[in-house]
């Protein structure tokens, strides 16, 4: 064995799959998880710069971390923020040892090789836009999955758009798709090792497969991915994250309709209520148009579960501007959001226009409003699935309540289970709803799968 490694991840999806990308490539180098940074040979802090506060978080972690560093033991720092900030952090840190971006993950067994041998700072910059970023091995048998039963797969990297409050375009680079073959097999690889629910992954994820300049052989478009997907033998769900609403063309609305391995769930950004406020953040869409697509989608499906991403007190956004996102909360009826005050970032197109964030108090006042609203649409629409007969992925044991199951259901809620019989991780388990909490929902198993397929329409909250 080569040593130990422990990997402290912050920030979106696209950081866990990569943490999971890194942990596979360590377990190929000869190395095994540690259960802690205190035991491990190898510690890598995976950054993300979407936030100002787990930016703060790393460096006081990693202050810490550096501080009582073994003799023999290599830091690195990984992601968003080694990307930008990557030099500043060599230069702060004197006891760090590499720092490496998103673009690089592929070499990090050469990196671990070279920071062990060298006694010098270390910073990798490939600038690697091509497809070698794709090119990982399988699970390695020593390799323990975190999630039994489901897996990300990497359909495509980057970003095009150049929103105004976000940095991703300058950390994780311009658009890079992965060719289908590749993607199409790495899914049967995974079905062969008994993962029945696959999420495609990606900045943009339906952005794959659009006519530009730049793409790859064996790109296809992005409704056809998922069919590909979708047949693979043992593959049951499909989802993936995050679109955005310029790329959702028609025949990804009747993938809804038509590929029954396609969860009822869509997670789709919109931001602001506000059109003024969406053109100031670029999103390229109109509160109108966002609407438009919601009620198309209903149409094909209306049992689907809608959730979004919405910021609040965007430097321009006044308070009609944020009663307008009220509205629209209501209007397409999420069942539930991840809402956040605008939060600046070095690098981003907003702060290079200087535009300045509002005043800390009003937005906290509108993120708590809006919270609010929040809270009673997910309640609602958690009370109307009481009595729905559903399929739950078990993922294991519930973190907060003893002695039950936790899992999800095909529209990506939790479900709480207790079951008389053992399940394992990965298991599919036909169950109906019992009660509903915003957070949760409590199910109890059911004897016949047949009878668990698709929810009937759930009403509009
Ligand atoms: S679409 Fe906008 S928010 Fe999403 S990654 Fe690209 S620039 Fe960032």
């Amino acid at each position: 064995m080569a040593g130990r490694f422990h990997i402290r991840t912050f920030g979106c999806q696209m950081n866990q799959h990569d943490a999971e990308k890194m942990a596979n490539l360590l377990c190929h180098a000869g190395y095994r998880e540690a259960p802690d940074a205190a035991a491990a040979d190898v510690v890598l802090i995976h950054t993300c710069s979407v936030r100002e506060k787990a930016e703060h978080k790393l460096y006081s972690e990693l202050g810490a971390l550096l501080e009582a560093k073994a003799a023999g033991r290599v830091v690195g720092v990984a992601g968003c923020v080694a990307q930008q900030e990557g030099d500043r952090l060599l230069r702060r840190f004197p006891r760090l040892d590499f720092v490496f971006g998103p673009q690089n993950i592929v070499h990090l067994p050469a990196m671990v090789a070279a920071a062990r041998e060298r006694e010098r700072q270390l910073r990798v910059d490939y600038d690697d836009d091509t497809q070698a970023r794709f090119e990982l091995p399988e699970r390695h048998p020593e390799y323990t999955s975190p999630t039994p039963g489901r897996a990300f797969v990497t359909v495509m990297e980057g970003c095009d758009l150049f929103c105004a409050y976000c940095v991703v375009p300058r950390t994780r680079g311009r658009e890079v798709s992965r060719a289908s073959g590749q993607i199409v097999e790495e899914v049967r690889a995974l079905a062969g090792s008994g993962v029945v629910e696959v999420t495609l992954l990606g900045q943009t994820v339906n952005a794959y497969g659009r006519p530009r300049p730049g793409r790859v052989e064996g790109e296809i478009p992005f409704a056809e991915l998922i069919r590909r997907v979708a047949e693979v033998p043992g593959i049951e769900r499909v989802r993936f994250t995050s679109p955005h609403p310029i790329f959702v063309d028609e025949a990804l609305v009747r993938s809804y309709a038509e590929v029954p391995e396609l969860c009822p769930h869509l997670h789709l950004p919109v931001q602001s209520g506000s059109d003024r406020v969406l053109a100031d953040m670029n999103r390229r869409h109109t509160r109108a148009e966002y609407l438009e697509l919601v009620g198309r989608l209903r149409a094909v499906r209306p049992d689907l579960t809608l959730t979004t991403d919405l910021i609040v007190a965007f430097p321009t956004e006044s308070a009609g501007d944020f009663e307008q996102t009220l509205e629209l909360v209501r209007e397409a009826g999420f069942a539930d959001s991840f809402s956040f005050k605008y939060s600046e970032r070095p690098g981003t197109p907003a702060q290079r226009r200087g535009m300045a964030p509002l005043d800390p108090g009003l937005a906290q006042e509108r993120l708590e409003r809006l919270q609010g609203l929040q809270r009673e649409q997910t309640l609602a629409y958690a009370r109307a699935r009481i009595g729905e007969r559903t399929l739950v992925l078990i993922e294991g044991a519930s973190p907060r309540h003893p002695g039950q199951l936790r899992g999800r259901c095909p529209h990506n809620r939790v479900v709480n289970l207790r079951s008389a019989r053992p399940l394992a991780a990965g298991e599919l388990c036909p169950v109906t709803i019992e009660s509903a909490t915003p957070h949760s929902l409590l199910a109890v198993p059911v004897a016949d799968r047949t009878a668990a397929g698709r929810g009937a329409p759930l009403p509009l909250v």
